[in-house]
């Protein structure tokens, strides 16, 4: 098809060796195994993508239309969520302008909605005749939605203790669903043996270079949020890392474009205790992380045992003169219930995490009180009903 051929996609870029893609054609993962990423003309970018422009246009993430894939977008209505100011919250850690982004509000409940909006969309536009990916959970739901929206079948692999609302909603969107004894790394090993034999396209987080795509507008919403700033740290609950990826990937376009400097957000990856592997190779000083053995956490987003972007996060978090940390299950439901009474927003334990990760960062000094400091909420509280039973059946904080 020509239609095809139109791509505002200059080119897609390994994010290792540098190595370059036609991005008017279906691609997955370098030859030397790691992500690619895609290019714009950013200089034709600048010119129409302001924020005076952007008063006008689409209140989902499809507004950043000049840095994303130009196909028509399947979209649910994704993006553009809350960003909370948490002031009661942030006064029992001693920030004032401590502030919640609340992915919670996207479809299907999660930030993979922004992911996946732009991986389904570009997958169609290529010809895709079904979407098939390993998932901890929430990746899974979107899919499947997204799937559903563009009218093709999607085939999602699942570790049999996923909670029982990530195996409902694939299976109320139509979706195959196939449940292993085994962690995300096995579902992925499952779709990657299949896939060609099936005609499948795989959608595994960063196996396609679009779900960065999509989740990269969270920098896009940062900084059109806080009026043309970013802030001063963002604390995102990370598992395989597309979002810490895609943000930094967001701030370097706008550099590029003239909107900031060289100034960044100081990125904090949090990660469960029971799953840490970033945590673990950022505390030894490593470039790539080593596969975390025995992954347990209620937190099913971040368990990822064997991140496959774990040399783009390591590098990011240095370069913005980040940090790296882990918060228990325990720690976590706690967190929830306080975010929830105190702020009103009933998060996944992997955005209740970020609370604990703030407190302790503020207590050892490395979050000053004057800083604006951001937490991700990467999903809501409510597909989560088998984690929080435990926690609301024992007494909460006072
Ligand atoms: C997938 C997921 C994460 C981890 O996201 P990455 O961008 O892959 O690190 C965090 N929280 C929730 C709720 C998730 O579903
Ligand atoms: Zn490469």
């Amino acid at each position: 098809m020509d239609m095809t051929k139109t791509t505002n996609v200059l080119e897609l870029e390994c994010s290792a060796c540098g190595k370059k893609y036609d991005a008017s054609v279906e691609q997955h993962l370098c030859t030397c195994g790691k992500p690619l990423l895609a290019r714009y003309d950013l200089r034709r970018a600048a010119a129409t993508l302001t924020l005076e422009n952007l008063k006008t246009r689409v209140r989902t993430l499809w507004r950043y239309a000049e840095v994303l894939p130009n196909d028509p977008p399947v979209s649910l209505g994704e993006g553009m969520t809350a960003l909370v100011h948490a002031a009661r919250l942030g006064k029992t850690m001693g920030l004032q302008r401590l502030y919640v982004k609340d992915e919670g509000l996207n479809p299907t409940g999660s930030f993979k909605a922004r992911g996946m909006t732009a991986a389904v969309t570009r997958a169609k536009q290529l010809g895709a005749k079904a979407l098939a990916a390993p998932t901890a959970g929430n990746a899974g739901g979107a899919l499947a939605a997204y799937a559903a929206a563009a009218g093709l079948p999607s085939v999602i692999v699942m570790p049999a203790d996923t909670p029982v609302a990530n195996v409902m909603e694939c299976q109320a969107f139509g979706a195959t669903v196939v449940k292993l004894n085994g962690l995300i790394s096995d579902c992925g090993k499952y779709v990657a043996e299949r896939k060609d034999r099936e005609g499948w396209y795989d959608v595994s987080t960063l196996k396609e270079p679009y779900r960065i795509e999509g989740k990269k507008t969270m920098g896009y919403e940062l900084w059109e949020q806080f009026g043309g700033k970013l802030p001063d740290v963002i604390l995102y609950p990370t598992g395989g890392g597309v979002g810490l990826i895609g943000m930094c990937k967001a701030f370097d376009e706008m550099q590029e474009m003239g909107w900031i400097g060289s100034e960044r957000p100081r990125m904090v990856a949090v990660q469960a205790e029971g799953c840490a592997p970033i945590v673990k190779a950022w505390d030894a000083h490593q470039d790539s992380a080593a596969f975390f053995p025995n992954a347990a956490t209620i937190a099913s987003g971040l368990r990822v045992p064997g991140p496959l972007g774990d040399l783009l996060i390591l590098s990011m978090l240095r370069q913005t003169k980040g940090t790296a940390l882990t918060v228990t299950d325990e720690e976590m439901l706690h967190a929830g219930r306080e975010l929830a009474s105190l702020e009103g927003i009933f998060a996944a334990p992997e955005g209740a995490a970020t609370v604990i990760a703030a407190r302790k960062l503020v207590a050892s000094g490395w979050i000053k009180p004057d800083e604006s400091v951001v937490l991700f909420n990467t999903g809501t509280g409510y597909k989560y009903a088998e984690a929080w039973q435990r926690a609301l059946l024992t007494p909460g904080p006072a």
